[in-house]
């Protein structure tokens, strides 16, 4: 078995749709840690996000950040971010840059019976997570006139080229980058560079190179000939969201926020505010940040367990969310794939049973 001690989560179920999806995510955890021995998640919850700016005068309360800190992963739900300038900037940029979490990992695969672009869609963006136009230094340098800060670094594109390349030796080897170096010379011929010196490194991998205005059309056209992208910070974040709904949605996808110490986990999706306390919105992106996390932390069967539920609700087409065409609640969807797990476990240990019995 490959659980041999418990592992400590901190969890943030947020604002908007957030404690709803955390809520069905914990209701998947809780049925995976019933049915597998030796499984130990010490789940402890957090406050972080919109409500606590009125709260505390501050979205992450430093107390969070101590149960963030003493955990071995974080699963965040959705958080609304103020727009006014001068207000919190994002919890997740705040997170992402106190944990150097670089390497933003969001795959997009094509789901059995889930309407989506083609049927053989399965890639993952790389996204740059702790620099370029998310650095946040914004400035008015005079009325009516403002300056962003676009920053752009050798070691942080090295990197994060190193984990794309990475990936793309234990999938379909091909890896495309996406920048816009014609107009941003500087700093997008830095990210460039930085792609192609780690690419000497790996000769057998095919590598693809896109502006990101034919890269947005590209990923409608021929999605199913990708395998991982990398790229800068904001091409990234919406490139995601546009390759989510390659696949069927915001409903679907998940990302890993990696680092070289701690990993956070989160659906792609953000609070969707106007749908929150309805349990109306699917919970499966959720609880496939779940499905991640468990793979950071090594627990490779418990992740397929999750998948393989998620899987067989989708393939029976029972239990599905508006999203999807159906008209199931949040919490039906989180306790089908609850029971589904639940069966796989009593499945595997009748035939453990079986097998003790006719072969001891
Ligand atoms: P959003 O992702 O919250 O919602 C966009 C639309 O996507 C929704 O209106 C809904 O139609 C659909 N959608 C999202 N999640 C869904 C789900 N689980 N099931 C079904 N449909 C779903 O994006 P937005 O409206 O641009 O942002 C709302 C707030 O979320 C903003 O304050 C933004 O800053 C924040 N946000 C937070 C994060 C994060 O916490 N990491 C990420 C993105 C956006």
């Amino acid at each position: 078995m490959e659980m041999s001690r418990a592992f400590k989560i901190a969890v943030l179920p947020g604002d908007g749709i957030g404690p709803e999806v955390t809520e069905a995510a914990l209701i998947v955890l809780d049925a995976l840690q019933d049915s597998m021995k030796g499984l130990e998640l010490r789940l402890e919850k957090a406050e972080a996000g919109y409500d606590c700016i009125r709260k505390y005068g501050t979205n992450l309360p430093p107390e969070t950040l101590d149960v963030i800190k003493g955990s071995d992963a974080c699963l965040k739900g959705p958080m609304t971010t103020p727009e006014e300038p001068g207000s919190p900037i994002s919890v997740a940029v705040t997170l992402r840059k106190y944990f150097d979490l670089y390497a933003n990992i969001r795959p997009c695969k094509s789901l059995p019976r889930v309407p989506c672009l083609k049927p053989n869609i399965d890639l993952i963006i790389v996204r740059e997570n702790t620099e370029g136009l998310y650095s946040g230094k914004e400035f008015e340098v005079s009325p009516g006139v403002g300056v962003a800060l676009r920053i752009i670094t050798k070691r942080a594109s090295e990197r994060i080229a190193r984990v794309a390349f990475e990936l793309a030796m234990k999938r379909k080897r091909k890896v495309s980058f996406v920048h816009k170096a014609n107009i941003l010379k500087l700093t997008d011929g830095i990210f460039k560079e930085g792609v192609l010196k780690v690419a000497k490194e790996y000769p057998g991998v095919e590598l693809e190179e896109l502006h990101v205005d034919a890269m947005a059309m590209q990923l409608i056209k021929r999605p199913e000939s990708f395998d991982v992208i990398v790229t800068t910070n904001m091409f990234g974040d919406i490139l995601s969201d546009e390759a989510a709904q390659t696949v069927g949605g915001l409903g679907l996808t998940a990302g890993a926020n990696i680092g070289d110490r701690f990993g956070m986990f989160e659906p792609v999706h953000g609070s969707a505010p106007k749908y929150a306390g309805q349990n109306k919105v699917n919970p499966m992106a959720m609880i496939f940040a779940a499905k991640m996390m468990l793979e950071y932390l090594g627990l490779k069967e418990a992740a397929e367990r999750v998948e393989k539920a998620v899987l067989g609700v989708l393939e029976e087409g029972k239990y599905l969310t508006y999203d999807l065409g159906g008209s199931s609640k949040t919490m039906e969807v989180a306790r089908a794939i609850a029971e589904k797990i639940k069966a796989q476990g009593e499945r595997m240990k009748m035939e453990s049973n079986l097998r003790n019995r006719f072969f001891a």
